[in-house]
């Protein structure tokens, strides 16, 4: 009978070890937009799957590690921002004055702090430029010269502007200032004009690890011909990225006009806490009713306190994958 007893222990006790161990989970987006297959070709779509499951991986690894979760959606947001394929880092979209202008946040769920950064442009992973801001200075958001000049002090690796040039991107915001030419700058700002290729890059990564909190983080290089120094939502906490150990972790991807005043990644967080409802629900709310309603295109990812992620967009599709808290792991672009 003891010994029953004791072997029933060991096995409810290894079980036990076994659930905690496996509460880590991570998921990413890279981007919203007009993704459709027939924009795309077997190759680059390989390509996209590849960087997305190495970018998984790397923020997996360091929560395996027994690493934080923000280290993990840093580890994670690095790969995707050294790619070319996303509109982060390396393949930022071109501003009007055909330069680039990076903005990223970062946001711990246990402590609320954050950090953002935005307009910078030397700076080569503008994420870890935003943790910086938020483990070492008593502020939450820097911009321009300023952040660069903090990025210099605390050490930053830093590129010549040219790093961010790649072709793709500069022949978007060649045929966009062509198509706009004789327009109004009210005209430039409208939805026609942008890039046939309509699709918003951004990258953003939410994960639990084992300690069981959450962290949220985005990098973006905005969107295509902004000008006068416009800044999205992705380095805006509440709006592009959110992360509370109470309610959910949320980084955002889309037109960032509307999901500022929208309050995204916040509203979605809010809704859970508040209403009680699940983040699916929560989420779907915001992105699918009011973001519609508003005319405001894009998406969201979104990671449970369980580890429970979620997705969800209104555009056509989405690079979005997760490695989930059974160590499954999914990558997706389109709608269905
Ligand atoms: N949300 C970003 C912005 O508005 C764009 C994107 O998601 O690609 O700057």
């Amino acid at each position: 009978m003891k010994i029953k007893a004791i072997f029933l222990f060991l096995i409810c006790f290894s079980f036990s070890l076994h659930a905690k161990e496996n509460q880590i989970a991570i998921a990413i987006h890279g981007g919203a937009g007009t993704i459709l297959k027939s924009n795309m070709t077997p190759e680059l779509e390989k390509q996209y799957h590849e960087k997305m499951q190495e970018a998984l991986k790397a923020g997996y690894k360091v929560l395996q590690d027994g690493g934080s979760s923000v280290e993990a959606v840093q580890a994670a947001i690095i790969i995707m921002e050294d790619s070319p394929l996303f509109n982060a880092g390396k393949g930022a979209v071109f501003t009007h004055q055909k330069t680039n202008e990076l903005d990223a946040s970062i946001m711990e769920g246990k402590t609320l702090n954050a950090g953002a950064i935005a307009g910078v442009k030397t700076v080569k992973n503008p994420i870890k430029l935003a943790a910086a801001v938020m483990d070492q200075s008593v502020h939450v958001m820097m911009t321009g010269e300023g952040a660069e000049t903090f990025a210099k002090q605390v050490g930053m690796e830093f590129v010549s502007p040219d790093y961010f040039h790649t072709e793709r991107r500069y022949k978007q915001i060649e045929k966009v200032l062509n198509e706009s030419k004789g327009k109004k700058t009210a005209q430039v700002e409208n939805e026609q004009v942008w890039p046939d290729d309509k699709k918003f890059g951004t990258v953003g990564a939410v994960a639990l690890d084992k300690e069981g909190n959450l962290a949220a983080a985005t990098s973006t290089g905005g969107m295509t011909n902004k000008q006068y120094g416009r800044v999205g939502d992705a380095p805006i906490i509440g709006a592009g990225t959110y992360a509370d150990n109470n309610a959910c972790a949320i980084s955002a991807t889309g037109h960032g006009e509307y999901f500022i005043r929208a309050a995204v990644a916040h509203d979605i967080c809010a809704r859970v806490l508040y209403k009680g409802i699940s983040l699916q629900k929560a989420s779907d709310e915001v992105i699918q009713e009011k973001l519609v309603e508003m005319k405001g295109e894009g998406g969201i990812v979104g990671l449970s306190p369980k580890g429970e992620p979620v997705f969800s967009f209104n555009s056509a599709g989405m690079y979005r994958g997760y490695i989930d808290t059974n160590g499954k792991i999914y990558t997706g672009i389109y709608k269905n």
